[in-house]
């Protein structure tokens, strides 16, 4: 049985204190809740986000990290860095970051691999644009994201990635991703994870749906049998709504 994993990605959105508060305000639902609870925050936010969830379930996630130890590389933060703050889990590969950032594929795999081997939990995001789900090559994208993410990657590790399958059209857009086809493509991968390593991995690594998730669909969406929880971006910014999500995943 994989325990479910509701995740904020805040995005650019809040101060520290803002995040502060905020992750004050879903503390007494993420406690109760059986569920794992995580926030992703800006980098800024991290060691107040670490400060306010201490004691608590919460667990605190970077949006992002560089795939070197260390360097010449101005404006980036790495591995140890965020370890040192106590942080557990990163987002790896978002849509945002491949479009207007210029993560590719390659950069993804760098990431998934160094996060794992500092003990950060990846969560790896993978999803088709509206172009390519209406070409029917949906699948074909989803198997190449999903193989070369985790590229390098041995079983034992596998298990801990957690992948985010997040439609590039649902993202933000108020549009979702209809239950069957959230559940379709994540069984899908779950199917590609199998080929590479087997029905151990396949059935321990945990597969999110990510894009326009909300207070108001996230039971539907969360009830699918290969949907393992969600990513969420805008509905993660107001605490009544997140902490549905997060009831919403307990009931499941
Ligand atoms: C996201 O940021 O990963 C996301 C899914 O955003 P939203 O929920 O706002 O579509």
């Amino acid at each position: 049985m994989r325990k479910k994993l509701i995740a904020g990605n805040w995005k650019m959105n809040n101060t520290p204190s803002q995040g502060a508060a905020l992750i004050a305000d879903i503390k007494e639902t993420a406690d109760k809740a059986s569920c794992d609870v995580v926030v992703c925050t800006p980098y800024i936010c991290l060691p107040a986000a670490v400060k306010a969830a201490e004691g608590s379930k919460i667990a605190v996630s970077a949006e992002n990290m560089h795939f070197e130890d260390k360097g010449a590389f101005t404006g980036e933060i790495s591995a140890e860095m965020l370890k040192e703050v106590g942080v557990t889990y990163t987002v790896i590969g978002h849509s945002e970051r491949r479009q207007y950032f210029a993560e590719t594929d390659e950069t993804v795999n760098l990431k998934t691999v160094k996060a794992l081997a500092n003990d950060i939990i990846p969560i790896v995001c993978v999803g088709e644009s509206l172009s390519q789900r209406e070409n029917g090559v949906t699948f074909d994208f989803i198997a190449m994201q999903v193989k070369l993410a985790l590229k390098n990657i041995s079983a034992q590790d596998a298990e801990k990635v957690v992948i985010a399958y997040e439609p590039i059209w649902a993202i933000g857009t108020g549009k979702t991703a209809t239950d069957e086809q959230a559940n379709e493509v994540c069984a899908f991968i779950r199917k590609t994870v199998k080929e590479l390593y087997g029905e151990n991995t396949a059935n321990t690594m945990r597969i999110l749906y990510g894009g326009s998730m909300n207070a108001k669909n996230a039971a539907g969406l969360l009830a699918q049998s290969d949907i393992d929880g969600g990513l969420i971006g805008g509905a993660s910014l107001k605490a009544p709504d997140f902490c549905t999500i997060i009831n919403a995943a307990t009931n499941a």
